[in-house]
C-alpha cells in the first residue's frame, strides 16, 4: 500500500496544532529540507513543521499515522548518508526550535536538553560550570540528529560514542504515544535497555524531544603531538602499538599524504604531505602528561617515526591540530563538480592497518581519486571517493570500490558504519553485517511503527 499526501485538509490539521508561522510549503524551505551533506540526490518533503512541544509532535503523527503520510524528523541536516531525506515526501519535523537547555543538574554531572540544541552550543554553556558532553561530530549537529546517528568523533577513543552519554528521554511514537525512557542512573539492569534502542535509529523508531545527558569534567590539561611516517603502514601500526601500551589517549587520528596535501593547499598550512598521526591527551592536571609524552614519542620512534613535534597546554594543542580539522570542506573547495562517496567503516584495532591498507589498493587497482583519513584509535576509516553520481558508469566504479572496502571490513568482524548511520548510503550491507538479527530489527520496527511512517526508505531496502 502505497503512502498517502499531505492534503489541503491535512495542511490545515497542521495548522491548527502549529500555526501559520511555523509550518512552510515554500519552494526554498523545502528544497533546503530535502538534502543533507551526501551525494544522494535531493526529494523535497510536501511540508515542513517546526514543532515546539512534544504534544504537537503527537497530534501531527496521529493525524499522519491514520493516513500514512511519513514523517522525517530533521536536526541539522548534516548527515552523510541520507538518512534525513524525506525520500517518500510526507512531512518534515524540523527540531532546530526546541532547542532549550532545561535542566543543568550540576552536582550529579547530567544535563535535560530539547532534542534541537546544538551540541557545540551546549559545550559553551557546560564550560562555564567545568563540564563538557565529550561526542564531538564536529558539525553544526544538534542534540536530536546526535542521537538518530549515534554520532560520535575524535574523542569516542577516551570517552564512548552518543549511546554512552545518554540516560533517558522523551519519545513520540509513530501512534502519537509520548513515552520517557531510561532514568537518571548511570548504571542499571533494569529490563531492557530501550534507551539504546532509540540511540542510532534514525528517527525510523520515534522523534526524540528531550535528552538527558550524563557529563564529564573538562579536562585541565592537554597534550598533543604530530607525528610523521614515511609510510601509512608504519603510521597504522603505531595506532595499534599507543592503544596497546597502556596509554590512554582523548585522540588518535590518521591522514594519509594526499589529505595533508589538500589540507595545506586549503588553509594554506606547510605540514610536511606525509602519512600523519594526530595525538592528544588530556588529563585533570598538567602533571603526568610529560610522562605520557615521553611513552608516546618512543612508540612512534620505535616504529620508524621521521618527525615528531608536541606540545604541552591548550594553546599548542590548537596550533598543532589545525590541521586535522575541516579536512571534508578542503577535499570539496579543492575538486569542484565532484563528489564524496564517504566510507566509514570501523574494524578491530589489530585489523587496522590491513583495513587501511586495502582501501589504499582498492583505490590503486580501480585507478580512483580518493582521500584515507579517519578516527585511528577506534579503528574507524573515512575515505573519500570522487567521482560524479550522475556520470553512471564513473560512479559505478566508485560505487563499486565501496563495496570491496566496506566487504573487507565485514571480513575483519568489522562494520559498514562507525558514526554516520545507515542512511540509504549503507542499506545494501546490513543483511551481510547482521546475518538472521536483521530480521529481529525489522520486527522492531513494525511493532512500533506498524505503518512504516517514521523515516521510511531508511535503514532497511
Ligand atoms: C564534514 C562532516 C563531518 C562529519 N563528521 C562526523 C563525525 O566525526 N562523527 C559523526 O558521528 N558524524 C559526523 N558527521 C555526520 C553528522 O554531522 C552527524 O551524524 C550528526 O550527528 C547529524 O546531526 P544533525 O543534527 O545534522 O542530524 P540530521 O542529519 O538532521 O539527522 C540525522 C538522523 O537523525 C534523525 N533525527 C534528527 N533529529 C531527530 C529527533 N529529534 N528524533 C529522532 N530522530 C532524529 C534524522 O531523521 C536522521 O535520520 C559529519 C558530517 C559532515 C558534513
Amino acid at each position: 500500500m502505497g503512502y498517502g499526501k499531505v492534503t489541503e485538509r491535512g495542511l490545515g490539521v497542521i495548522r491548527k496544532i502549529v500555526g501559520s508561522e511555523r509550518m512552510s510549503t515554500g519552494e526554498s524551505i523545502l528544497d533546503l529540507h530535502g538534502k543533507d551533506e551526501s551525494f544522494h540526490p535531493r526529494r523535497r518533503p510536501e511540508v515542513v513543521v517546526w514543532p515546539i512541544r512534544a504534544e504537537e509532535i503527537s497530534q501531527i503523527l496521529k493525524m499522519a499515522n491514520e493516513e500514512r503520510i511519513p514523517v522525517t524528523p530533521w536536526g541539522a541536516g548534516t548527515s552523510l548518508e541520507g538518512n534525513p531525506i524525506p525520500v517518500e515526501g510526507g512531512i518534515v519535523l524540523d527540531l532546530q526550535r526546541m532547542n532549550r537547555i532545561l535542566e543543568l543538574m550540576e552536582k550529579d554531572l547530567q544535563v535535560r536538553v530539547e532534542a534541537g540544541v546544538v551540541y557545540k552550543e551546549l559545550n559553551q554553556y557546560l564550560s562555564r560550570f567545568g563540564l563538557f558532553f565529550p561526542p564531538d561530530p564536529g558539525t553544526a549537529a544538534t542534540l536530536g540528529g546526535m542521537v538518530g546517528n549515534n554520532a560520535s568523533g575524535v574523542r569516542t577513543i577516551k570517552y564512548g560514542a552518543t549511546k554512552d552519554f545518554v540516560l533517558n528521554m522523551v519519545v513520540v511514537l509513530a501512534s502519537g504515544e509520548i513515552v520517557r525512557v531510561g532514568t537518571h542512573a548511570v548504571k542499571s539492569s533494569s529490563g531492557y535497555d530501550l534507551c539504546r534502542l532509540f540511540v542510532g535509529s534514525e528517527g525510523t523508531l520515534g522523534v526524540v524531544t528531550e535528552v538527558t545527558l550524563r557529563l564529564v569534567g573538562l579536562p585541565e590539561g592537554f597534550m598533543a603531538a604530530v607525528v610523521q611516517f614515511g609510510t601509512i603502514r608504519q603510521a597504522t601500526d603505531t595506532v595499534s602499538h599507543i592503544m596497546r601500551s597502556g596509554l590512554s589517549p582523548a585522540a588518535l587520528e590518521l591522514l594519509d599524504a594526499q589529505t595533508v596535501r589538500v589540507v595545506n593547499a586549503y588553509k594554506k598550512l606547510s605540514l610536511e604531505e606525509r602519512p600523519t598521526l594526530f595525538i592528544e591527551f588530556q588529563s585533570a592536571s598538567s602533571a603526568g602528561l610529560r610522562e605520557e609524552l615521553e611513552v608516546v614519542k618512543e612508540v612512534c620512534q620505535e616504529n620508524g617515526c621521521l618527525k615528531f613535534d608536541s606540545g604541552v597546554g591548550r594553546e599548542e594543542r590548537n596550533r598543532l591540530w589545525e590541521a586535522r580539522y575541516d579536512v571534508h570542506e578542503a577535499i570539496k573547495v579543492s575538486h569542484p563538480g565532484l563528489s564524496p562517496l564517504v566510507i566509514d567503516t570501523a574494524v578491530p584495532i589489530s585489523k587496522y592497518p590491513d583495513m587501511v591498507e586495502w582501501g589504499q589498493r582498492v583505490l590503486e587497482k580501480r585507478g580512483l581519486n580518493g582521500y584515507i583519513f579517519g578516527h585511528a584509535g577506534s579503528g574507524n576509516l573515512h575515505m573519500e571517493i570522487l567521482g560524479v553520481p550522475e556520470v553512471k558508469t564513473e560512479w559505478q566504479k566508485v560505487q563499486e570500490a565501496g563495496e570491496e572496502i566496506v566487504g573487507f571490513s565485514l571480513e575483519c568482524n568489522g562494520t559498514s558504519t562507525g558514526e554516520h548511520g545507515i542512511g540509504i548510503g549503507k542499506r545494501k550491507f546490513m543483511k551481510r553485517e547482521h546475518g538472521g538479527s536483521l530480521l529481529i530489527m525489522k520486527q522492531i520496527k513494525d511493532l512500533l511503527d506498524p505503518n512504516g511512517i517514521l523515516n521510511p526508505g531508511k535503514i532497511f531496502e
